[in-house]
């Protein structure tokens, strides 16, 4: 065999690009995976940005700072009394970054072990089966694979309203390394990220300051739940001021103003850090040569089909680079479909059926349609929810605040969409997620037995809710 020739190269080991190397290779091709990502101090790590930058690194510190958080406020409900409860956020994100090398360390063994040849390097599209590697000191060299896989991923959006400025004006990324607690921090953007960073540091102790444009809070999830989320986060001291929209910032020796529009009105906000969280872009930066053939939409994301295929017969794209869901768990499904149909087999991504998860505190989560979506489509539905201050185990963990709610159709029961909020939504989703993929029914549900005590007694009970019946309602 030419030792530059595969079956599979993909470029790009995030969690997209590298579950479609493991699982081509389980496929019994030959598989090559190249990847740039490069750490503040120059190293390289897989996982882009999912185990670098983001879902993970974010997740650690929203774990910890609950922790903190918990014990110094709720502790003593339990009758846990602890003197003085301190910070050291010098250990909190060596922890972090603990965490973070063993799971980098994790990808690179698992590439191994399958017989993936890891290439340290930028990936170059030549044409549908060439692909130039740069690697860090500037080699170059041609590899050649039958079927390329693009997984390049996503980076955050620049605000020219607000351009990054050393550790004055951060990104995400820069958001998660901070050395000192933010006295004053403001945060541009109430999605997600903004959402669960702004968390993170309110926790830790800073005056967190959330700044939005639109008018709604968190547009994409159901109302109820929204405003749920909306009501704890604003009672856990997050300022969040919708309807704001940045207009520039001015940068001082340690400090930073940002301006903003509320009702066309300007306000000034001082803070001692801000961070940028504006949404992010599809990265294709140098990936195509002119031969390349590969069409990107108006917003720069690689044009694909359901099957993620793009306008060049062997070339594939997946993950944050192509529309949908920017989200870890999307682009993995999308790169075990990929190998699976480049080896001849089956493969399908259920794209109505994307579990979302926002790590804040109370957790939120959904899948399928919202309310508003399922009334727009006109069809008759019926709703049943259930509040978490009815369910044993969250009065138990003193976390009873939030709902379930689950949106049904008339005719034949089929479950439209499941929203969680409360104590660790994000798990209790994969129920609602399995239900639907298996086209279970609100009945399915129902005569589905629920250990007790237990938070999916919620879900249950919404289920039974929809129809009436909840045993733990009391009614009006
Ligand atoms: P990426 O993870 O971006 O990986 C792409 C890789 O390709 C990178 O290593 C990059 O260096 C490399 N690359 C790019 N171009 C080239 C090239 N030309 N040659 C070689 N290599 C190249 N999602 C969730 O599902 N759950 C979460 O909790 C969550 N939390 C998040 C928190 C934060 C703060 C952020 C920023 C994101 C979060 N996300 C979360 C989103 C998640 O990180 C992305 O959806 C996911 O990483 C996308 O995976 P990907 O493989 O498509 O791209
Ligand atoms: P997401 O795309 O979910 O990560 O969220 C990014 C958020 O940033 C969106 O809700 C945008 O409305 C918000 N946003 C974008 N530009 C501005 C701006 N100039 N001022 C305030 N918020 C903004």
């Amino acid at each position: 065999m030419n030792e530059n020739k595969y079956d599979v190269i993909v470029i790009g080991a995030g969690p997209a690009g590298y579950p479609a190397s493991i699982r081509a290779a389980q496929n019994g091709l030959t598989v090559a995976c190249i990847d740039e990502w490069k750490n503040r101090d120059g190293s390289h790590s897989y996982g882009g940005t999912c185990l670098n930058a983001g879902c993970i690194p974010s997740k650690v510190l929203l774990e910890s700072s609950e922790l903190y958080f918990r014990s110094k406020s709720e502790f003593k409900e339990h009758g846990v009394v602890i003197d003085k409860v301190g910070l050291d956020l010098g250990v909190m994100q060596a922890r972090k970054g603990n965490i973070v090398r063993q799971l980098t360390r994790g990808i690179e063994a698992l590439l191994k072990s399958n017989g993936v040849e890891a290439i340290r390097g930028h990936g170059h599209l030549i044409d549908g089966t060439t692909v130039e590697v740069t690697d860090a000191e500037g080699k170059r060299k041609m590899v050649h694979g039958d079927n390329i896989i693009l997984a390049t991923g996503s980076m955050p959006m620049a605000l020219p309203e607000a351009p990054l400025h050393n550790s004055l004006v951060v990104d995400s990324w820069g958001a998660l390394e901070f050395e000192e607690v933010p006295e004053r921090l403001g945060v541009i953007g109430s999605g997600v990220v903004g959402l669960e960073l702004g968390s993170v540091w309110q926790r830790l102790g800073s005056k967190v300051v959330i700044l939005e444009a639109l008018g709604d809070f968190l547009p994409m999830v159901d109302l109820d739940v929204a405003r749920e989320v909306h009501r704890s986060l604003r009672g856990q001291g997050l300022d969040i001021r919708l309807d704001a929209r940045v207009t520039g910032t001015a940068i001082g020796e340690n400090d930073v103003t940002v301006t903003y529009i509320v009702d066309g009105e300007s306000h000034n906000l001082e803070v001692d850090r801000l961070v940028v969280c504006v949404g992010r872009r599809p990265f294709t930066d140098g990936l195509f040569g002119e031969n390349a053939g590969v069409e990107l939409d108006n917003r720069g994301f690689i044009c694909v089909d359901n099957s993620c295929r793009t306008a060049v017969p062997t070339v594939w794209a997946i993950g944050d680079v192509v529309r949908g869901p920017m989200l870890a768990h999307k682009g993995t499904e999308e790169g075990v479909m990929v190998a699976d149909l480049i080896a001849g087999k089956f493969g399908e991504v259920s794209y109505k059926i994307i579990p979302s998860v926002i790590y804040t505190s109370p957790e939120v989560s959904w899948v399928g349609e919202t309310e508003a979506e399922v009334k727009a489509s006109g069809i008759a539905y019926k709703v049943g929810t259930f509040p978490f201050l009815a369910n044993s185990r969250a009065k138990s963990m003193d976390q009873s605040k939030g709902l379930v709610k689950l949106i049904a159709a008339q005719d034949d029961n089929g479950i439209l969409g499941v929203h969680i909020v409360g104590p660790l939504a994000g798990e209790l989703i994969a129920e609602a997620v399995l239900a639907m993929e298996f086209s279970a029914s609100v009945e399915d549900l129902q005569r589905t037995m629920h250990a007790h005590p237990t938070l999916s007694e919620a879900l249950h009970e919404a289920a039974l809710s929809a129809d009436g019946n909840a045993i733990h309602m009391i009614n009006n």
